[in-house]
């Protein structure tokens, strides 16, 4: 609704400026970007996707109906929407009980993994003996889709270079990398986070969900569906470390018997501190994992971007790695995961497809 409002409006705004300066080339560039959307029907559809109104109705209902699930507004993004906080348990506070944190989408052209934590909140809003069973035993914090801007295309920054005219960008409204800014604070979504979950609730364990590029792949040639990663900072406790290998060993395990499975290293040597995975198990000795979902949205290049017949099997990969991570932390199998997972996990590298043009 918001997108379609900006577009019209754009669309307006363009028509009176023409009547008063002719300007042809301004009204070429958008009728592309509206082509180019019309042009594939075969891409990952965004209107498929859960939009910003959608997903709040969702999270004020989950938060008026299920006795256990609290939703929480924890700032505003650069253009007033409201960030949400979704606290999933019985008893916040209780010190013996661990708390695991899920943080979807800082690039809002990372879509599936919000889809998969919508899932996931929607089947621990039930009343059953295993949701019960579970938070019994753990507590979960869900902070979905921190770029919630970029995810409506609604930024103040020239996204045409994109190669869908910037129907989602990674970037937030101000045209800034979130997860550069986990040191700064710079950026509002980045400050809310920091200041009202990971300053304020005592995590054990957290997953950092992403999306990579669509088009990398294995020796054997098969594309990636996911790619995962610890932190790989100096000043990371060893502890801290052991334990986000343990997460991904865990995701790893119940992910990999899947038919759609084909897991790898992320490829990243990064040391620094402004990405989430260094900067939580820095400086606040979480166990981090980074999980990086297979395509985005949109990208310059045509073959970053997912298909529509992408989107059930990734959303359920997000939703099983979820659903794992917290059960392990529940029962506390994660304790004795087997991290080896981690001598044999694939190397992946970006692969040229038939579909390499970029606009
Ligand atoms: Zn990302």
């Amino acid at each position: 609704m918001i997108r379609k409002m900006v577009k019209t409006g754009s669309i307006t705004a363009l028509a009176l400026s023409l009547l008063l300066v002719p300007s042809f080339s301004d009204s070429v560039k958008a009728d592309d970007n509206r082509t180019n959307v019309n042009q594939h029907p075969e891409l990952l559809r965004i209107e498929s996707l859960t939009n910003y109104d959608e997903m709040s109705r969702f999270l004020e209902n989950v938060d008026r109906k299920s006795e256990y699930v609290n939703v929480e507004v924890i700032g505003e993004s650069v253009k007033g929407r409201k960030l949400h906080l979704v606290k999933i348990g019985d008893n916040l506070d209780d010190p013996n009980k661990p708390t695991i944190l899920f943080l979807t989408q800082q690039h809002g052209n990372e879509p599936l993994v919000t889809e998969s934590a919508i899932r996931v909140i929607r089947q621990l809003s039930t009343d059953s003996k295993k949701v019960r069973g579970l938070i019994d035993k753990v507590n979960i914090l869900i902070v979905p889709r921190l770029n919630l801007d970029g995810a409506e295309g609604d930024v103040d920054w020239d996204s045409s270079h994109l190669y869908r005219g910037g129907l989602q960008t990674r970037n937030n409204a101000n045209g800034i990398n979130l997860n550069r800014t986990h040191n700064s604070l710079s950026q509002p979504e980045t400050k809310a986070l920091h200041e009202n979950v990971l300053q304020q609730y005592d995590v054990d364990y957290a997953i950092d969900f992403h999306h990579q590029i669509a088009n990398r792949a294995t020796d054997d040639g098969e594309l990636v569906s996911g790619a995962m990663l610890y932190p790989t900072n100096d000043g990371v406790k060893d502890e801290v470390l052991e334990s986000s290998k343990k997460l991904g060993a865990v995701v790893y395990k119940a992910i990999e018997p899947k038919k759609y499975s084909n897991l790898a290293r992320y490829h990243s040597d990064s040391t620094s501190t402004s990405i989430a995975r260094n900067n939580f198990a820095a400086h606040y000795d979480i166990p981090t994992l980074l999980f990086e979902n297979r395509g985005l949205s949109d990208s310059p290049n045509r073959s970053a971007i997912l298909e529509q017949k992408d989107r059930e099997y990734l959303i359920k990969q997000g939703e099983v790695a979820m659903l794992a991570a917290i059960e392990a932390v529940a029962n506390r199998s994660i304790e004795t995961a087997d991290t080896s997972i981690w001598d044999s996990l694939p190397e992946q590298h970006t692969v040229e497809t038939e579909l390499q043009e970029s606009k």
